[in-house]
């Protein structure tokens, strides 16, 4: 790569000043580094709430990376604006001769960045981008044909068996910083100035920047070993809760990964290949980008969801009358987070039982969680409704009761978003409709009254749902085993 007197590096979803690919490369390949964050207006006046957590999330990321480069020596030009115009016009006026970025494999940002790139490239400077929130990048594990995967298991043997200490390397940026060039004159904008409003971030204990996924990462890999045993059960500290420090970068793959491959217990392997997940999706968005509009499988495309009336509504507002379901959606409405076992639960229920089209559940999860991912929300929605590639098979339809009996036992969680059913008995808070209605009145508890009597009957939602997948002859006569995600 030539060597350049001035280059633009800019900040995307990768928001730390630490083991980072692109800072890195630049500030070897050029005299000074100008670091640029772009609030992008084009992503901000898409979204629908003015108090929206990921924004405070990215605004005090910023803020701390800000902080971090200006320790260094170096600073950060915070914008507000269309990227589009923003990145051109600042790398024009730096006399910049290049644009350092990590890759981004989402369409939005590849149709971003390819706009920005001609701009660069008409104004004779050029955009270099990175491969940095992956180990692998999605055209580095293919099969021995060269296509891409699109079954889970093969995509991870051969991810495991690329995988070297060479990939896990960190990024050194300190090592460089005399390339670092100040910003002086640019100022922090408040979040009102981007539009927005506080949010309750800090009350939820969600800590933003670099120094909250320390934080999280050093108290989770205390008890990375027991993630196996304790992952599936929402009212213990199972996960990790890395998720929103992935999707912007405040925390990096690679240190992950090295601290995953490095402990020798079957919580490590087990989280590790969570991490791989998130690649595959990644790969899958890639390769397929049409699954963001459509399902993965053509023939899926033929199904016709009824969406019954007030189904969808039901299911948002925590009213469906299964206690599991009502209180993994409390706890979406109320934090941002929901647990990855109540995804697939509160997923499951909306298109198996409810009979909810799936892409309607995915837009009301992208709105919502704190962590949305593109790829990872829509590929675990697509698995979720058997459309997906290596989905779940569309008679696997899993029952809400069993789930929650299984993974919440004791209520514990359901008690602790639905207070209604505090002092409902452990043999019936899973299924209150089956409550005497006696032990109703001493539980202070009416169903139908202070707790919704159930939307539907899952035994019968389960066979119209094997009706409208079309397909109920097959359903004796394939294996079941699969795995989950
Ligand atoms: P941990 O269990 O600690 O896992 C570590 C990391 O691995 C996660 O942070 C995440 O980056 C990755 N990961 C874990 N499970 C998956 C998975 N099934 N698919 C892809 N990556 C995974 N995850 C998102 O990051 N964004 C989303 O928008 C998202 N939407 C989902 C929607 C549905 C319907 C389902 C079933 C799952 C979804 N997931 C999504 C995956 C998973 O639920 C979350 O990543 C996880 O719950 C985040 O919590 P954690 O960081 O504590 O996870």
């Amino acid at each position: 790569m030539s060597r350049y007197d001035d280059v633009v590096m800019w900040f995307r979803r990768d928001l730390r000043a630490y083991d980072h690919a692109a800072l890195s490369l630049a500030l070897r390949c050029a005299r000074r580094v100008h670091c640029v964050f772009v609030f992008d207006t084009e992503i901000l006046d898409a979204l629908v709430a003015r108090a929206d957590r990921r924004v405070e999330f990215i605004w005090s990321s910023v803020r701390e990376l800000k902080l971090a480069l200006e320790r260094i020596g170096g600073g950060l030009h915070v914008l507000h604006g269309r990227a589009r115009d923003a990145i051109p016009h600042i790398a024009a006026r730096l006399s910049a001769g290049a644009v350092f970025a990590n890759r981004d494999y989402e369409p939005a940002a590849r149709a971003r960045d390819e706009a920005v790139g001609s701009r660069l490239l008409a104004d004779g400077r050029t955009l270099h981008l990175f491969k940095d929130q992956v180990i692998f990048d999605p055209d580095e594990i293919l099969t021995t044909q060269g296509t891409p995967f699109t079954v889970f298991a093969p995509y991870r043997r051969a991810w495991l068996a690329r995988i070297a200490p060479a990939y896990l390397r960190s990024w050194p940026v300190e090592r460089h910083r005399d390339a670092l060039a100040p910003a002086p004159e640019s100022r922090m904008p408040t979040l009102e100035d981007l539009g927005f409003v506080p949010t309750d971030l800090g009350r939820l204990g969600l800590p933003a920047g670099t120094s909250g996924a320390r934080v999280l990462f050093d108290e989770f890999l205390a008890r990375i070993d027991a993630y196996q045993q304790r992952r599936d059960y929402p009212a213990l500290h199972g996960p990790s809760y890395l998720s929103v420090h992935l999707r912007f970068g405040t925390a990096s793959i690679r240190e992950l990964v090295r601290a995953a491959w490095s402990h020798d217990s079957d919580g490590a392997r087990a989280w590790l290949v969570e991490l791989i997940w998130r690649e595959f999706y990644f790969a899958i968005l890639h390769h397929f980008p049409y699954v963001s509009e459509r399902a993965f499988q053509p023939r899926r495309e033929a199904l016709r969801f009824p969406n019954p009336p007030g189904h969808f509504a039901a299911w948002c507002e925590a009213r469906t009358g299964y206690p599991i379901v009502d209180a993994a959606m409390r706890q979406i409405n109320q934090t941002g987070y929901m647990h990855n076992r109540l995804r697939m639960i509160a997923a499951s229920f909306l298109v198996k039982d409810l009979h909810v089209d799936w892409r309607l559940g995915e837009r009301y999860f992208a709105a919502r969680l704190n962590d949305f991912d593109l790829a990872a929300n829509n590929g675990n929605w697509q698995w979720v409704a058997s459309t997906g590639c290596d989905a779940q098979p569309y008679f696997r339809i899993l029952n809400p009761v069993l789930q929650s009996k299984k993974f919440d036992p004791e209520g514990e969680f359901i008690r602790r978003y639905l207070p209604e059913l505090a002092r409902v008995p452990a043999e019936y808070i899973h299924e209150p409709w089956m409550m005497p209605r006696d032990v109703q009145h001493t539980a202070g508890c009416l169903v139908g009254k202070d707790y919704p009597a159930p939307l539907v009957d899952h035994s019968h939602a389960r066979q119209r749902t094997l009706e409208i997948y079309g397909m109920a002859r097959e359903h004796r006569s394939v294996s079941q085993d699969i795995q989950t995600p």
